[in-house]
C-alpha cells in the first residue's frame, strides 16, 4: 500500500538545496552580475557552449550538488542584464522587490484568471490597471497584463475592429466586410505589422505614415491618407501612436494625432512599450501629452521601469471593453454562481485562457519605492543620457545620429583615426557600416560591455550604435568609461578591418 509523502520542502536534503541555492543566485547572479569588475557576458558560439552546458537528460535522477553545478553555470554563462555596462536592447538593471514579486509568484504557481485561484492577485491587478489609468488620464480605464508589447499592440488592433464593426466580426469574420487599414509611422514598432498578419487584416494594409526629421508623425500626412483611404472605400481602423520609438526613441504628438483621430473616429492606440515610464515623471510626462485623447496604451514596465521581464500593460479608456470583445464565458471556467461578485473573475478580459500573474512584481517595486522613487529613476536615466550626449558631442570621433534625443536610447557613429578626414562617399559610409558590429564582437568577446546596433534602412542610415541607459546603478563615470571604451576598441581598427 502506498504510504502518503510529505512535502519535498520538509525533506532536510532539499532543504540545504534551496537553502545553497539561494546563496549561489545572491551571490553569483545578484552581487556578481552586478558588480563592475564581473564581466557582462562570458561569450561563447553556440556549438561550444552546447557541450559546456551538459545538457543531455539521462534516464536516472540527478544529485542535488549536481543540481548546483548546472545552476551554477547557467549564471556563469548568462548574460548580466543587471550589470551597469549592460546596454543592450531593452531592459536592463533589477530591484530586488521586483524579484522578490516574480518569485512569490512563482512560489504561489496560480493563475490570474479568476478570483477563486487567484484572490489577491486579481485584486493587484485590478489595483495597478487603476493606478495606471490614472496617470495616462483614463478616469474609468482598466486593463490587463500582456505577455508582451507586440501583443497589446495587436490586442487594441482587435478591439479597434470590434468596436467599429460589432459582434458581426466576431461571428462571421471578415467575410464580407470592407478592407480595413491600420496606420503608424515609419519610425514604429513592427508589431502592428505583425498585427495585420495574424487578425487577417493582411501586411499591405498597414500604412506607415512619414515622420518629420525629429522622427514624429507628420500629421497631416496621416489625414490625407486616411481621407484618401476612406475614398477608396477602405474602414481606416486604428492609428498605433508611439511613445519612445524602439530605435531612435522618437515620441509623436499625440494632440496632433488625436486631432485627426477624432475627426475620422479611428482608435488612437498609444504604443508606450519603451517610453511609457516617462509617465512616471513630473519633469518628462509632457512628453506624452494628449495621451488621455487616445482609447488605449500598451505600457512595458519591464523596459523603462527595470520591473523583471515580461511586465506589459495594456491599458483601456472604455470600460468593459475588453470584456465584451474577448468574453466567451466559459462554463467550467466562469461560472455565475460562484460566492463573490463574479466581476473579480478576469480571465476573460484575454484571449489568454491561463495567465500569468506578472502585475505581482510591479506592484511590489511601486509599493517600495514609491511615486518618487518610480520617478527618480527615469529621472536618473535621462540625466545620464544628457550628460552622454554631451560627452559624445566633444569627443573626436562620435556623431549623433540625430541632433537631439527625446528618450534614453542615444544613437551615434564611431568614425575611427583610419577613416577619418576622407571624403563622405557612399563606399566610406558603407566602411563605417561595419564598425559598430567590429567593436560590439570584440566587447562581447572580452565580456567588458554590450550596447546594441542596426541599421535603419528607411532614413538610409547604416549600422550605429544605440545604447539604452536605464539601470539604475549607472552614473556618469560610467558613461565615461563607454566613450573610453569604444575609442580604446574603435581605435584598434585598422584599414584591413574594412
Ligand atoms: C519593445 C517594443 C515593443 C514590443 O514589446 P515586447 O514586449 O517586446 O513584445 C513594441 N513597441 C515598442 C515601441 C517597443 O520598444
Amino acid at each position: 500500500m502506498a504510504t502518503s509523502r510529505s512535502s519535498p520542502f520538509l525533506d532536510p536534503e532539499v532543504i540545504k538545496y534551496m537553502e545553497d541555492f539561494n546563496q549561489l543566485v545572491m551571490k553569483e547572479a545578484l552581487q556578481g552580475g552586478t558588480d563592475r569588475k564581473a564581466k557582462v557576458i562570458d561569450f561563447h558560439i553556440p556549438q561550444e557552449l552546447e557541450k559546456i552546458m551538459k545538457l543531455d537528460i539521462g534516464s536516472e535522477p540527478e544529485t542535488t550538488d549536481k543540481m548546483l553545478e548546472h545552476c551554477k553555470r547557467i549564471i556563469k554563462y548568462s548574460v548580466k542584464t543587471g550589470h551597469p555596462h549592460f546596454y543592450n536592447q531593452l531592459y536592463s538593471g533589477l530591484e530586488p522587490y521586483s524579484l522578490t514579486g516574480t518569485w512569490l509568484t512563482d512560489a504561489l504557481n496560480t493563475n490570474i484568471h479568476t478570483y477563486e485561484v487567484a484572490p489577491v492577485f486579481v485584486l493587484i491587478e485590478k489595483y495597478l490597471m487603476e493606478k495606471m489609468s490614472s496617470k495616462i488620464g483614463f478616469p474609468d480605464g482598466e486593463g490587463i497584463f500582456c505577455p508582451g508589447g507586440s501583443f497589446s499592440n495587436l490586442m487594441a488592433v482587435h478591439l479597434a475592429r470590434f468596436r467599429k464593426c460589432g459582434p458581426e466580426i466576431a461571428n462571421t469574420g471578415l467575410w464580407g466586410m470592407p478592407k480595413m487599414r491600420l496606420y503608424q509611422s515609419d519610425e514604429a514598432h513592427y508589431s502592428l505589422k505583425k498585427a495585420g498578419l495574424f487578425l487577417g487584416i493582411g501586411m499591405d494594409n498597414v500604412i506607415p505614415i512619414a515622420t518629420d526629421d525629429k522622427g514624429r508623425v507628420k500629421a497631416d500626412a496621416l489625414d490625407a491618407q486616411i481621407q484618401k483611404d476612406k475614398a477608396a472605400g477602405y474602414i481606416p481602423l486604428i492609428y498605433m501612436a508611439t511613445s519612445g520609438s524602439t530605435v531612435l526613441g522618437c515620441f509623436d504628438d499625440l494632440n496632433a494625432v488625436a486631432d485627426v483621430c477624432s475627426k475620422h473616429k479611428v482608435w488612437m492606440h498609444t504604443d508606450a512599450a519603451w517610453g511609457g515610464g516617462v509617465l512616471l515623471s513630473d519633469k518628462y510626462k509632457h512628453l506624452m501629452s494628449g495621451v488621455d485623447r487616445g482609447d488605449s496604451v500598451a505600457w512595458n514596465l519591464h523596459k523603462m521601469a527595470n520591473v523583471p521581464v515580461q511586465a506589459s500593460a495594456f491599458v483601456v479608456k472604455e470600460t468593459g471593453l475588453l470584456q465584451k470583445g474577448n468574453g466567451l464565458n466559459a462554463e467550467y471556467l466562469f461560472q455565475p454562481d460562484k460566492p463573490y461578485d463574479t466581476s473579480y473573475d478576469i480571465g476573460d478580459r484575454s484571449v489568454q485562457c491561463g495567465r500569468r500573474a506578472d502585475a505581482v512584481k510591479v506592484w511590489m517595486q511601486w509599493k517600495a519605492l514609491g511615486d518618487s522613487g518610480m520617478g527618480e529613476r527615469v529621472e536618473r536615466a535621462y540625466e545620464n543620457a544628457d550628460y552622454f550626449t554631451r560627452r559624445l558631442r566633444e569627443s573626436e570621433g562620435f556623431r549623433l545620429v540625430l541632433s537631439e534625443f527625446q528618450c534614453t536610447n542615444i544613437c551615434f557613429w564611431y568614425i575611427p583615426p583610419c577613416l577619418r578626414g576622407k571624403e563622405e562617399t557612399p563606399e566610406w559610409w558603407a566602411k563605417v557600416g561595419k564598425v559598430a558590429p567590429l567593436i560590439k564582437a570584440k566587447m562581447m568577446k572580452e565580456g567588458t560591455m554590450m550596447i546594441g546596433y542596426q541599421p535603419l534602412t528607411p532614413k538610409k542610415f547604416v549600422n550605429f550604435f544605440r545604447i539604452i541607459i536605464h539601470n539604475p546603478l549607472c552614473d556618469f563615470s560610467d558613461m565615461d568609461l563607454t566613450v573610453s571604451e569604444i575609442k580604446r576598441l574603435g581605435d584598434a581598427l585598422t584599414a584591413e578591418d574594412f
